[in-house]
């Protein structure tokens, strides 16, 4: 002890040295711990639950909501997939009803259209002029149901995708001296003048469905003459312009001296009963399916359709290839 005695000061000197030291530390270590705290988010800062009792508890409404949720979707997938069965049903028994009511009128009409033309012939005895006119004008009515019936039909087949399309050749200019001949009493009635125009040259024969070919003009031709004013002309036109094009293709048109297509109705002229209101004042009576029809059985040809329109008139256009184009 009397040996350490001598450096008792020094000794303790020391010890409160390193005791400084100490506490310096702690108290800096301190100081850094508070600013880091205060710098990093801490959970209760994001919102979310520092105790994991409420995590759990969250996390728990979280799942039941999504259960519910799902449990909402499935019960809206079966209502919308039995809506859907309803849908195709009324969809079927739609097309039936169609095709039963189509069908059925179809043969009465016929009757009805012979007994008219044997009237008008006068087979059936000596009809005065006045009674022919009436006559003729019954005839006509009864070719236009006729029309619209078969309209109604071929349009429900196209929804119903059963249009059969039967590929023969075809000579054009017969179909269209047929349909002329078939819409002369309406364009006479009317006193327009109804004029075909066949090339110098016969066409090729063109592989089409004469029947569904002969819809599109009875349709053409018939619109023509409705929607031109009395003592108008309607020209329909065979041009071979585009028989060296790809794919060689013949060209119909026909043109009348009408009241026209309106800039504003260009875009829906096409579509499904449209009827723009001049023509519903100028002939009440249509279905706004002809121009559907028509485009659509173009189009299965492999052809266009289009039309050009102004103060002067309307003209229809459509391509027809030579050999049906796959589209
Ligand atoms: P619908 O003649 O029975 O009304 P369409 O489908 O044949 O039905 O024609 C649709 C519409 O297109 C017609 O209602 C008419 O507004 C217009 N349209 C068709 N052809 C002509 C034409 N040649 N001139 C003027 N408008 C026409």
């Amino acid at each position: 002890m009397n040996l350490l005695a001598p450096y008792a000061s020094l000794i303790t000197l020391l010890l409160a040295f390193l005791l400084g030291m100490v506490v310096s530390y702690l108290l800096y270590r301190r100081h850094l711990l508070a600013i880091v705290n205060r710098r990093l988010p801490t959970a209760t800062n994001t919102g979310f639950k520092v105790n994991s009792q409420d995590n759990v508890a969250s996390l728990k409404k979280l799942n039941e909501n999504l259960a519910a949720s799902t449990r909402s979707l499935q019960a809206k997938e079966v209502e919308l997939s039995l809506a859907n069965q309803r849908l195709e049903k009324l969809e079927e028994a739609k097309s039936k009803f169609v095709a039963v009511t189509t069908h059925q009128l179809r043969t009465p009409l016929a009757a009805i259209k012979w007994t008219l033309h044997m009237l008008t012939a006068g087979q059936l005895g000596a009809v005065t002029p006045e009674q022919k006119t009436f006559i003729d004008k019954a005839f006509e009515s009864t070719e236009r149901i006729v029309s619209i019936v078969n309209n109604l039909l071929t349009v429900d087949k196209i929804e119903a995708e059963s249009s059969d399309y039967t590929f023969i050749p075809v000579h054009l200019e017969e179909v269209v001296e047929s349909v002329i001949f078939e819409l002369k009493a309406p364009a006479q009635s009317k006193y327009l003048n109804l004029i075909f125009k066949p090339l110098a040259q016969p066409l090729p024969e063109v592989t089409a469905d004469p029947i569904k070919l002969r819809m599109v003009l009875e349709n053409l031709i018939d619109n023509a003459i409705k929607y031109t004013p009395q003592h108008g002309t309607v020209t329909v036109t065979l041009d071979d312009s585009r028989l060296n094009a790809t794919p060689a293709s013949v060209v119909v048109k026909v043109q009348d001296t009408g009241l026209g297509i309106k800039p504003a109705d260009e875009g829906k002229i096409f579509q499904k009963f449209f009827r723009a209101e001049s023509a519903v004042a100028m002939e009440p009576d249509g279905t706004g399916l002809g121009l559907y029809l028509a485009k659509d059985i173009i189009e299965h040809h492999g052809g266009t359709i289009w039309f050009d329109s102004g103060s002067g008139g309307t003209t229809f256009t459509f391509t027809l290839p030579l050999r049906p184009v796959v589209v």
